[in-house]
């Protein structure tokens, strides 16, 4: 259901102070053929080649199939490509491109810094979905959903976006995105009734905040947030706890935490994996 893919930069564009919108298309002529994005949130994985100065960058293990992330871990880890998680804000055909929209953090990692500096020509490899339906679409109502609620950071905006595209007409939404500039906040069209809150970050009000000054959902509600770990799990216990949410109707997750490389994060959750599976003994 997921397969590595060649790309090569066709172009960047900056969408504004925060984002810089990159968009991918196949290295080799047909080789974005088999690339089927879910749409909505749906994640991928992207091998970002190590800055120059670091040496080579040893190629991810294309031929590895589903045990890809062992060997991808097994690898040097000063050597091994650079893995980081982003969402496909949109795919599409003939000519097939995909965009992915970064959001330019001010702690920069290196995902950040190439996507800032990218050219024209310049290639990685992606670890993208095979079959739009796949595990790496995260947004799912469930029947009976009487309104969605969306919140996140400029992380989630992608996603966020993504979402809104797939909506159907007359279906109740509100959202809440905070970004870091005024000029960050971006059209996001939809069929939707959708009724979208954005806020500055430093301007005032934070996102969870935000969320729990607003109106109580009327009928079942499903939820959706993305952003920083420590928010999302603020926000989170605010919507199960005071706002009364089903625990099972609110999809939340983590996108990059505080202080933490996506690196340490995945090697955190090795950690307690092996731990639940050693007390599961
Ligand atoms: C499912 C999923 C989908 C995602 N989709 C997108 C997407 O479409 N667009 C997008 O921009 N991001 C997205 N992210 C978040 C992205 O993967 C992380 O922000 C990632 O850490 C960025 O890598 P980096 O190399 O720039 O920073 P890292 O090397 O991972 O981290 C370096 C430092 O930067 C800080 N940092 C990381 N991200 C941010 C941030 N967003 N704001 C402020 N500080 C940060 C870290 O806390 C750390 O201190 C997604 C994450 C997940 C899990």
């Amino acid at each position: 259901m997921f397969g590595f893919f060649e790309l090569e930069v066709a172009r960047t564009r900056r969408l504004s102070t925060g984002m810089q919108r990159v968009t991918f298309r196949a290295a080799r002529p047909g080789g974005l053929a088999e690339f089927a994005s879910g749409g909505r949130d749906q994640r991928f994985k992207l091998f970002l080649p190590r800055p120059e100065d670091d040496g080579p960058t040893d190629p991810p293990p294309v031929d590895a199939g589903e045990l890809w992330y062992a060997a991808w871990r097994a690898q040097d880890p000063d050597r091994r490509s650079i893995m980081r998680t982003y969402t496909v804000r949109e795919q599409r055909r003939e000519p097939g491109e995909i965009d992915v929209d970064f959001a330019l953090h001010h702690e920069s990692g290196p995902a950040t810094r190439w996507a800032n500096g990218c050219l024209a020509g310049d290639r990685l490899i992606a670890l993208g979905p095979t079959d739009s339906e796949n595990g790496g679409v995260d947004f799912r109502p469930p029947p009976g959903t009487a309104e969605v609620l969306l919140a996140g950071d400029e992380s989630a905006l992608p996603a966020i976006a993504g979402i809104l595209a797939r909506l159907g007409a007359g279906t109740r939404v509100r959202g809440w995105i905070e970004v870091g500039h005024p000029d960050d906040i971006q059209e996001l069209p939809t069929r939707a009734d959708a009724e979208i809150s954005w806020l500055i970050r430093g301007a005032g009000v934070r996102l969870t905040e935000a969320v729990s000054a607003a109106a109580p959902a009327t009928g079942q509600a499903y939820a959706w947030i993305a952003g920083e770990a420590g928010e999302v799990r603020r926000l989170r216990r605010h919507l199960v706890g005071r706002a009364n949410l089903d625990r099972r109707h609110v999809t939340f997750t983590g996108y990059w935490r505080r202080g933490t490389t996506e690196e340490e994060l995945l090697e955190e959750a090795v950690l307690a994996a092996a731990g639940a599976a050693a007390g599961a003994e």
